[in-house]
């Protein structure tokens, strides 16, 4: 039981940072900074109401949310350069996993899951089988969040520009919980030709 659990934290603590921007990564170094024009009138068009924005130090572009109690916007230093357009419809895919609860709804599923993960490999050996379960379905849930938070900021912002941000990000690869850049562009594109 010892090793099962010694397992079972590990394992948390190993599938937590899979999230790239829907879970704020334990230990960043952030500074709050003020709300930029852009980013309030992205607010108030998503619907959002927005708490707090920080600025992470970090090479890559990337942005990431968290919605609950307070709604927070934490971008890194790089996407600060982004072209405009390119900016906005990044701010708006993280609004609107602000708006739609994403990282709500993920640490409840990740948290139900691996509980019954827990008492599954409680009853007989079946821990590791189930932990896979809850992973699969995470990643599922995690992509379909994801097409969801593309759809609304093609909707809010530009969609070529949100194509173009996507090809910056580059390839993210099988395993992650984004789908790959090829999908989610053929996605837009299909929204803007109205397919
Ligand atoms: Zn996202």
């Amino acid at each position: 039981m010892l090793t099962e659990f010694i397992a079972f934290a590990f394992m948390v603590g190993a599938l937590l940072p899979l999230s790239t921007d829907s879970i704020a990564k334990v230990g960043m170094k952030l500074r709050p900074i003020e709300m930029d024009q852009k980013i309030s009138t992205m607010a108030e068009t998503v619907g959002v109401k927005l708490d707090r924005v920080y600025l992470k130090e970090g090479g890559g572009i990337n942005a990431y949310s968290l919605g609950g109690l307070k709604n927070v916007l934490i971008l890194e230093r790089e996407s600060m350069n982004l072209p405009e357009e390119e900016f906005k419809a990044m701010v708006a895919h993280e609004l609107s996993h602000i708006k739609r609860r994403h990282s709500l709804m993920r640490g409840a599923v990740l948290a139900s899951g691996l509980l019954m993960a827990l008492w599954l490999s409680s009853l007989n050996r079946l821990f590791l089988p189930a932990f896979l379960l809850v992973f699969l379905v995470d990643m599922l849930i995690c992509r379909r969040m994801e097409s969801q938070a593309d759809r609304d900021a093609a909707t809010f912002a530009d969609p070529k520009a949100l194509i173009s941000l996507i090809w910056r990000y580059g390839d993210t690869g099988s395993m992650s919980d984004h789908p790959s850049a090829q999908t989610r562009v053929k996605k837009i594109e299909s929204m803007i030709s109205g397919h």
